[in-house]
């Protein structure tokens, strides 16, 4: 295959300038098509996290921390454009790194140059207010930077966290050292590259690749970052929160789900079919937001197993360059954790499964996209998060029910209701324990507009929209007595 990497990847970006680690230490970074190594990338630990903290800081002082909010806006659109010129590139290093289908890694890319404009748009355009208040004062509130934002990213949607969480921070004026993970880090160090051609100033976005429990713990303990953006597991963003809390620094957590669908008898199943079995295996299954629980109504049970069981036996995995719907999974590790859970599956009723492409290289992370089906809403497959292309049905009888087991898991990130009746669509968009819910689709497409972030396990703090701005920014009141 074409090797799509055009620039060195054993190194990090600290203060404007490329540095490898210390000791020149580096981890392989592994093809998950195929099992063979891409190539090294920097192993950077604490001394590299510090570096980069003390670069960002450097950045607040100068250049980038006396940018109007209007010039910010305009690096960040620029960046953007840039993103989209090279929409291609990334796409086929991210398809290399993740193992993503190639048409999936492109839409990812289109979405980081969409965070880039949404957020270089708003970036002037968040403003305080005026408070009336007591005779003689006049009161008003300024939105302002954290200061050193920290950014630890998972590998399963780079290009995406990194231009929700580092777009809107950067849009705020705050400087950011980012993290990206050791599975899959080359788009993090692409767009790098594309933001310092654009004009990003020196130090305002700093990358230091590496292990979670080196560079990742590192910044999340870090005295001198004001705020840590994590996505990941629950496990480890417990971690995070608890590092992050040592210095009373306010975190957002993005934990991922167990996210249901609410299919009722009197639904469009045309039209929900596809969004059923589509959110489910999606980058195989390792979306945050994955749909892996379908609830059916008794009335279309039987319909929506056969017409969900027929489409399973279509998908097909394989190499990611060969964009199919499903490449391998992340790592042979994570292809161990779902294959645990088909095991733990073995008393359940297998509805369908689809099929791993026979010349698939034997090293690649592939796994069958696996539906179950009758499948109890306290079984283990109702109830952890799987993070691989497996749902579960589950029948239910009335409203109530369904709501009732949309709402008994440890996570509440999102949902979506299948009904044409509107009073049922209202109610359950109240009663429905989600950051998120949608109403006959499934996740609206993802827009960079739309606020995001879960409750429970899910995690807290959201991200996307202008709800974002204001998480990366804290608010000053201004309190001026007059007489
Ligand atoms: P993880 O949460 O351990 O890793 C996510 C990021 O955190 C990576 O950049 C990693 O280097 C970093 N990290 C790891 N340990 C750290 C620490 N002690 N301090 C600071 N940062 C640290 O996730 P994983 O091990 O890659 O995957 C395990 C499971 O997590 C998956 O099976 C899946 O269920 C879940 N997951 C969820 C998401 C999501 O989008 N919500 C993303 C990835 C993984």
């Amino acid at each position: 295959m074409h090797n799509p990497l055009w620039f060195d990847p054993a190194l990090c970006l600290i203060g404007g300038s490329w540095v490898p680690a210390a000791g020149g230490g580096t981890l392989p970074l592994v093809n998950p098509s195929d099992g063979s190594e891409i190539c090294r990338i920097a192993r950077g630990g604490a001394s590299e996290i510090d570096a980069a903290v003390q670069a960002a800081g450097a950045a607040l002082d100068g250049k980038w921390g006396a940018m109007t909010a209007l010039e910010r806006g305009r690096i960040l659109t620029r960046i953007g454009q840039l993103v989209l010129e090279r929409a291609e590139d990334l796409a086929a290093l991210e398809a290399l790194d993740v193992g993503k289908p190639l048409s999936q890694a492109r839409a990812d890319a289109l979405a980081l140059a969409r965070y880039c404009e949404f957020y270089g748009g708003a970036a002037d355009k968040v403003t305080g207010e005026t408070i009336p208040y007591l005779d003689g004062y006049t009161v008003y509130t300024l939105r302002e930077p954290h200061g050193v934002t920290g950014h630890i990213v998972p590998w399963n949607y780079p290009m995406q966290i990194i231009g929700r969480s580092v777009g809107a921070a950067l849009a705020m004026g705050n400087a950011c050292v980012l993290k990206p993970a050791e599975e899959a880090c080359l788009t993090a160090l692409a767009f790098a590259r594309i933001a310092i051609e654009a004009g990003l100033p020196a130090g305002a976005l700093n990358v230091v690749p590496g292990l979670g429990a080196e560079a990742g713990a590192a910044l999340a303990g870090h005295p001198g970052v004001q705020h840590i953006s994590f996505t990941g597991s629950v496990r480890t963003g417990a971690l995070v929160q608890q590092a992050a809390g040592a210095n009373v620094v306010p975190v957002t957590l993005e934990l991922g789900g167990k996210s249901p669908q609410l299919v009722f008898d009197d639904a469009d199943l045309d039209a929900a079919l596809p969004f059923l079995v589509n959110a489910g295996i999606q980058n195989a299954g390792q979306t945050c937001s994955a749909s892996s629980r379908i609830l059916v109504q008794r009335g279309v049970y039987d319909e929506v197993k056969r017409r969900m069981a027929a489409a399973y036996r279509q998908l097909t995995a394989g190499p990611a360059t060969e964009d199919l719907r499903l490449g391998p999974l992340i790592s042979a590790r994570q292809k161990q954790i779902v294959e645990g859970f088909l095991d733990k599956g073995a008393d359940l009723q297998l509805a369908a499964q689809g099929e791993i492409v026979s010349h698939a290289p034997p090293e690649g992370a592939y796994v069958r996209p696996t539906l179950f089906a009758d499948v109890p809403p306290d079984h283990l497959l109702a109830q952890d998060e799987i993070f691989g292309p497996v749902q579960v049905l589950i029948p239910f009888s009335t409203e109530e029910d369904a709501l009732r087991i949309a709402n008994a898991t440890d996570y509440g990130l999102v949902a979506s209701v299948w009904t044409r009746d509107g009073g049922r669509q209202m109610r359950l968009a109240k009663k429905l324990r989600a950051g998120q819910v949608f109403v006959n689709n499934y996740g609206a497409g993802g827009g960079a507009e739309l606020p995001f972030g879960g409750v429970g396990k899910s995690g807290h703090g959201r991200e996307k929209g202008f709800e974002a701005l204001y998480g990366f920014s804290q608010l000053k009141t201004v309190a001026a007595h007059h007489g």
